[in-house]
């Protein structure tokens, strides 16, 4: 045994003293490579380090630093493998520790030197305790820092101290020259860069901790503007080159629209036949158009994507429309079809119920430019498809892929671009739109079709259950059809198909009478096609599904809607779900089930939804509520795509960002590239060129 343990501690104590190399590629891991990185690398916290407590006037909770001679150190077996260190008064445990600290201390002792250590002092069995404590050996006497502790982000592995070290040594040889005019930081009453990376990093005495930790200090003010900015001017750069490109010219004049707009089966709403100018005239200048078609679900979007795609067929080009699922892609085609084929457009659907052949065909009568428009999947037509003239790509539901993806797609796309038109009906709340969507120019439909009823959201604790069922009974008993949804569940990605199985045998069994179908991801396209049919033709009457429908189904005679666990699914997507009924004659009801008991955030997040009907307020709370990871996309990528600046708590600084934007660009172009420059090289790009 005794061998056994010294084995363990000399393997500790190697490991204490990381390799360069190993110290290089912890700081790439944080993302520190240029020097610009270091200096950017802001505290996250400040500690207090300037004062000493008193052990016997410790507050409760409060972290504090206590100084007091170390008396002995010894490990510990039981409960677990620990260091315990005696000092005067106080006793420190460390769970984790390495060889040669358990020689540091017992050095301390020997030498009579005292530890200065900084955490929250507990009451414990010997008296008081502190556990991982941040600590430092000292000679009786040694002076007090005069100034606040930066901590920094780090990873696991690189100290506090050697990272500290590292950045204020970067700091010290850098260029900090202020990428701002000085008129320009007068007006917005910033802080010099240079003076703020330097307060930030090394705080001086007397500095108030509670702004800093609260970064609400001048200093961390300009930071979080100079980031803005930054973001506001690669948007802008981005926009001002895309003006520069080529794209075709699609005049939106020719004999094709014309009849569309004779032969339409309803007339358009004032917002439609705005957002189609809009549209028309963007396609029709020779340089990409990229719009933004915001409309809340059922607002009409689609005639809007058709009489873009009719342009650039009436001007002999191609259009290709993506959606995010296959079944939204049938939709698509079922409505192009009603509207465009009788003009004697030849449309295409690339999806993944065709043969080899018939795609193989397919794809050839897209490269041949037999077929004019070609409707699929994102993936189908990005990967697939060759076109022979395209002009115009339609993306429907962008708001299913983040920032993130509509940026990177950004920057894969070549010299010669076609327009780009997208389409959401997920409303970007306000201070997103202004950051992320700003190199876009953006329609909004605000107005709904004539005729829409509102959808009335009812909230039924899951014991009620049966009161629920009855009103399925009734409602198909008057010819009305219901989808029953099921939750995803997060932690098993077959989870929720299983869930959806499950509940269809049992509404089976519990509604004999009622013909039940079943919609679910795991589906083939042909059967969820199938089983979709069945479900327009009103062979079934209650559709179990997963959130397979969120996006675009459209079946009029649906008017019930059930939510199972109705707390699992963010806002957003409720109300998208919701915008599936209320679409025929009769009222519709969506019923929200949720399972008891709800957390405070659950039960507000249902409340949002149960009193709202608004998809840009819903939006807007959602991103009050739960943060803008979902529109950004962040979460998948984790990495946020501001650090410092918070869309929320600084809207007013995202507006003034905006402004400097525009007049910096205007009246110093050199001085936004080398703030761009500054800021975003080399971080994970947000696009700029
Ligand atoms: P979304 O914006 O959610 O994509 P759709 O384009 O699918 O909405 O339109 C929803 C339904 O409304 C479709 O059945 C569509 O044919 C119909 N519609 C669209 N515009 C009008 C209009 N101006 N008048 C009547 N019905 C319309
Ligand atoms: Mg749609």
């Amino acid at each position: 045994m005794p061998g056994c343990r010294a084995a363990r501690w000399s393997r500790s104590t190697q490991s204490f003293t990381l390799s360069k190399q190993a110290v290089q590629k912890k700081l790439e891991k944080l993302g520190l490579r240029t020097r610009t990185d270091f200096v950017l690398h802001l505290p996250s916290r400040y500690e207090d380090e300037t004062a000493l407590t008193a052990l016997d006037a410790v507050p409760p909770g409060i972290p504090v630093q206590i100084e007091a001679k170390v008396e002995r150190a010894e490990i510990a077996y039981r409960p677990r493998r620990q260091l315990i260190v005696h000092a005067d008064g106080v006793v420190l445990r460390f769970f984790n520790f390495y060889g040669s600290q358990v020689k540091q201390f017992r050095r301390a002792a020997e030498e009579g030197l005292r530890v200065r250590a900084f955490g929250e002092v507990r009451a414990g069995w010997f008296g008081a305790e502190m556990a991982h404590p941040r600590y430092r050996i000292v000679r009786e006497g040694e002076p007090l820092p005069d100034a606040l502790t930066p901590i920094y982000p780090t990873t696991a592995g690189l100290s506090q101290a050697k990272l500290r070290e590292r950045v204020l040594q970067e700091l010290d040889s850098a260029q900090l020259d202020d990428t701002l005019p000085d008129a320009l930081r007068r007006r917005y009453a910033l802080a010099g860069f240079a003076e703020s990376v330097k307060l930030l990093h090394r705080p001086p005495p007397g500095a108030d901790l509670a702004s800093l930790a609260g970064r609400s200090h001048p200093a961390w003010r300009r930071m979080k503007f100079d980031e803005l900015l930054a973001q506001q001017l690669s948007m802008r750069f981005a926009y001002r080159e895309r003006r520069t490109r080529q794209a075709p010219a699609l005049p939106g004049n020719g004999p094709l629209l014309k009849s569309l707009f004779k032969s339409l089966p309803f007339k358009l709403t004032r917002s439609q036949s705005r957002a189609a100018g809009e549209v028309l005239r963007d396609l029709a200048v020779a340089h990409p158009m990229q719009r933004l078609l915001q409309g809340d679900v059922g607002s009409g979007k689609t005639i809007v994507a058709a009489i873009a795609c009719l342009a650039a067929v009436d001007a002999a080009w191609q259009a290709a429309v993506m959606a995010p699922t296959e079944i939204l892609s049938e939709q698509h085609v079922r409505k192009f079809s009603e509207w465009l084929a009788p003009l004697g457009v030849r449309i295409a659907w690339l999806h993944g119920g065709l043969s080899r052949t018939q795609k193989k065909e397919a794809l050839a009568a897209i490269a041949a430019g037999k077929a004019q428009v070609a409707i699929g999947t994102h993936a189908l037509v990005q990967e697939g498809a060759e076109f022979k003239r395209l002009a115009l790509a339609v993306v429907d539901e962008q708001h299913r892929f983040g920032v993130q993806q509509r940026l990177m797609l950004r920057k894969k796309s070549g010299t010669a671009v076609p327009h780009q038109l997208m389409m959401s009906a997920t409303p970007i709340p306000r201070t997103l739109s202004m950051t992320y969507y700003a190199d876009l120019d953006v329609s909004v439909i605000d107005e709904m079709p004539p005729g829409r009823r509102p959808v009335k959201t009812r909230l039924f604790s899951s014991a009620r259950r049966g009161e629920v069922l009855t009103r399925i009974r009734d409602a198909c008993a008057e010819g009305q059809q219901a989808y029953w949804v099921c939750p995803v569940i997060e932690e098993s990605k077959e989870g929720d198909v299983q869930t959806a199985l499950d509940t269809f045998d049992k509404l089976k069994k519990e509604l004999k009478d009622i013909r039940v179908g079943l919609l679910h991801g795991r589906l083939s396209a042909a059967e969820k096609a199938a089983v979709m049919d069945d479900f327009t033709k009103r062979k079934t009457q209650l559709l179990v599904c997963t959130t397979v429908i969120e996006v675009g189904v459209d079946v009029p005679n649906a008017s019930l809607m059930v939510i199972e666990s109705a707390e699992r699914f963010g806002l957003a997507q409720l109300h998208q779900l919701r915008g599936r009924i209320g679409r025929g004659a009769s009222t519709s009801d969506c019923i929200l089930l949720y399972d008891e008991p709800l957390s405070d955030l659950a039960r507000d997040r249902l409340k949002v939804i149960y009193e709202s009907n608004d998809g840009f307020k819903i939006a807007q709370r959602d991103l009050e509520l739960r943060g803008p990871g979902e529109y950004l996309g962040a979460r998948q990528s984790g990495d946020p795509l501001l650090r410092f600046a918070d869309l929320e708590r600084d809207a007013g600084l995202v507006e003034a960002a905006k402004e400097a934007a525009e007049a910096l660009i205007g009246s110093d172009p050199d001085a936004a590239r080398a703030h761009v420059e500054r800021w975003l090289s080399s971080r994970r790009e947000l696009g700029h060129t």
